[in-house]
């Protein structure tokens, strides 16, 4: 990690898309070394939000804040954002690294290409610089083997490591995760949150949105439940996902929502 961690905080996250609002005015903090589990039911708002935060979606009004660095979202009567030109959405990116549910490979290149591509066409790195890092990346996800290989080649498992790999090798300061494991076979879950879990536990700030709720109970400091585009309810994750307050929350984690 680069430099000194800092806090990432939210403030009243809108987004729309068409007349539906799906994010109805979201807060939320995540300090360094933070594992925030962010729960909910389908098309509650949860992969909105997260794409939201290193917008990949642009949100309608909202602040978004990391370190010193503040983003005021508010949108003109023709629709552009005012606060964040060209040069400040590929800085502000560029700290947040996102690990997609169906890993999101380039097809047409290596595991080790996967990996040292942003940093030399993004960041600048110099290629011999870039390939040893990746290698050591490689290394960590446990795929020093797999390096050449394609990713039509590698199991479900594999290609979401590559991908933490890849996420990793840009040095972000938060990481989120939509789903992680939501698209592999149920044998290759456990390879990928064991990864995570390194993650967690050398003190990386993470953002899961996650259905293992073994995982969010043992590995998150903190859990927020998403109904309908609002933080429904949150807290530690022994609370919240054990003792839910809310009818919603207890329907949820019933399996009946
Ligand atoms: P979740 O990840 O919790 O399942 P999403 O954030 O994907 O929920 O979706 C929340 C709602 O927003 C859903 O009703 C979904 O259909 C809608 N939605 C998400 N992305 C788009 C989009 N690009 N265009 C229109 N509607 C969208
Ligand atoms: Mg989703």
């Amino acid at each position: 990690m680069s430099g000194t961690p800092h806090s990432l905080k939210v403030e009243n996250l809108h987004k729309r898309f068409g007349e539906r609002e799906v994010l109805r005015g979201v807060s939320l903090q995540a300090q360094p070394g933070d594992v925030v589990a962010i729960i909910g039911s389908s098309g509650s708002g949860k992969s909105t939000l997260l794409r939201c935060l290193n917008l990949l979606e642009q949100p309608h009004e909202g602040t978004l804040s990391l370190g010193d660095e503040t983003l005021r979202l508010v949108r003109d009567r023709d629709g552009s954002l005012r606060a964040a030109d060209a040069a400040q959405l590929r800085h502000w990116r560029s700290r947040l690294a996102f690990v997609f549910q169906n890993f999101n490979l380039w097809q047409h290149r290596t595991a080790l290409e996967n990996v040292t591509e942003a940093p030399i066409h993004v960041l600048g790195r110099p290629k011999a610089e870039a390939i040893e890092r990746a290698k050591e990346l490689l290394a960590r996800v446990g795929l020093s083997h797999r390096q050449d290989v394609y990713p039509a080649q590698l199991s479900g498992g594999e290609q979401q490591r590559v991908a933490i790999a890849r996420a990793l090798a840009m040095d972000p300061e938060v990481m989120l995760f939509d789903e992680p494991t939501s698209a592999l076979d149920p044998e290759l879950v456990g390879e990928v949150l064991k990864v995570m879990r390194g993650l967690a536990e050398e003190g990386r700030t993470m953002l899961v949105v996650t259905h293992e709720m073994e995982f969010a109970r043992e590995v998150a400091s903190h859990a927020i439940f998403v109904h309908q585009g609002l933080i429904e309810e949150e807290g530690p994750p022994r609370e919240v996902l054990v003792q839910p307050r809310s009818e919603r929350l207890r329907q949820f984690l019933s399996g009946g929502l």
